[in-house]
């Protein structure tokens, strides 16, 4: 077994926020059991066990949710003694921790910078836009929590990421948010294109994200990007970053640029196991911590076809003069409608737009910085 890396849902989908496009929320709607509560002490200690006995070097325990602060920081500094107790095989351990910054307090940024936590922070940019959709369970706005949490990172130095949603709105209004986190000095950015609720046809919902406006939002994306490193300014994006690897002959570290799913585990709060965190739903479960191990999971995840299937491409993308960049992106993309089996990227033409437009500045600045950091 190689190094592995366990994305953890300690509460579950729960969640103090009710973000209009939340993903998490609509898989939720899509599986016989909405939420599992909080994860037990039970669950927490076979977790932890199994995995450090599954692992060989590295392991990585991630949270995510909904909310992982939710289930509490007792959680997390019982986390710490558990590994001591079970990690006989001295394995380098790494945390990360998504989180949507609304109860960041000064303990929990103490407690992330003492034990090297890397943090995901969601942030959709300037307060109006950020705002549009990222609401609390009252209907108001969040950002200024979520910038306070900012600063309790900041002042206790704690490594965080911003991740960005990519709405119909964020998309338009990117040169803003761009700027928006260069004057606040955000050099760690990552951006995800909304989703669409599960089995409905895209691009019908307010905040839907079209091809046409991803594909403008990439370009205009790039071209800040590109201006700050050619520049000699550092600005961290990963997808423009793997891009420029791939064409600097280093492999991707992000699945959607693998061309087939990366086998993972994602682990619910009753210790039920998924394949990625888009398909934690019913007949995409592994197994479970408390009866099962990471063998079997292994073994049933083949048995599904779970990787398999996302390796198979259409025609188009075996022929198409960019595949080698794009590699057909991410399998939740490429199933437009839920049930109707695995197809071309509903971002095609977003991708067939934007690589060609970037791509010899891309060698560029894999010239300049990858081998670099
Ligand atoms: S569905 Fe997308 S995110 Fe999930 S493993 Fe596959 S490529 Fe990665
Ligand atoms: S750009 Fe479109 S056709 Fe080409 S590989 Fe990507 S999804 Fe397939």
């Amino acid at each position: 077994m190689p190094p592995i890396n366990i994305l953890i849902k300690p509460a579950s989908g729960s969640c103090q926020m009710r973000c209009e496009y939340c993903f998490y929320a609509d898989e939720m709607c899509n599986r016989e059991t909405g939420s599992y509560g909080m994860m037990k002490p039970e669950v927490q200690e076979m977790m932890v066990k199994k995995g450090l006995q599954a692992a060989e070097r590295s392991i990585t325990f991630s949270f995510q949710g909904g909310e992982p602060t939710l289930i509490g920081l007792e959680y997390y500094q019982r986390l710490m003694t558990l590994i001591e107790k079970y990690n006989t095989k001295r394995l380098q351990v790494s945390f990360a921790l998504q989180t949507n910054g609304y109860g960041i307090t000064e303990e929990w940024a103490k407690f992330f910078a003492k034990h090297g936590f890397l943090i995901g922070i969601s942030l959709d940019g300037p307060k109006d836009i950020h705002d549009r959709y990222r609401k609390d369970g009252k209907g108001e706005g969040t950002f200024d929590r979520v910038m306070n949490a900012i600063s309790l990172f900041k002042k206790y130095k704690v490594e965080f990421n911003v991740l960005t949603v990519v709405t119909g709105h964020t998309a338009d209004e990117i040169g803003r948010i761009y700027k928006f986190f260069r004057k606040n000095n955000i050099v760690y950015q990552q951006y995800i294109a909304c989703l669409d609720p599960l089995g409905e046809l895209r691009g019908k919902m307010e905040y839907s994200l079209t091809p046409e406006k991803y594909g403008k939002f990439l370009k205009r994306l790039f071209d800040l990007w590109y201006e700050d490193m050619s520049r000699k300014n550092y600005v961290y994006n990963r997808y423009f970053e793997n891009l420029a690897g791939m064409l600097a002959g280093y492999r991707p570290e992000t699945c959607t640029l693998l061309g087939y799913c990366m086998p993972s585990y994602v682990a619910e709060a009753d210790g039920s196991i998924y394949p990625c965190d888009f398909y934690v739903l019913d007949d995409y479960r592994l197994g479970n911590l408390m009866t099962d191990d990471f063998g079997d999971f292994d073994r049933r995840r083949t048995e599904i076809g779970f990787v398999e299937a996302s390796a198979k491409h259409e025609e188009e993308c075996l022929t198409c003069p960019w595949g080698y960049l794009c590699r057909g992106g991410c399998r939740r993309d490429r199933e437009p409608e839920a049930g109707a089996g695995i197809g071309k990227n509903y971002f095609c033409e977003a991708y067939k737009e934007f690589l060609p437009y970037a791509k010899d500045r891309l060698v560029e600045i894999g010239k300049m910085w990858i081998g670099r950091k």
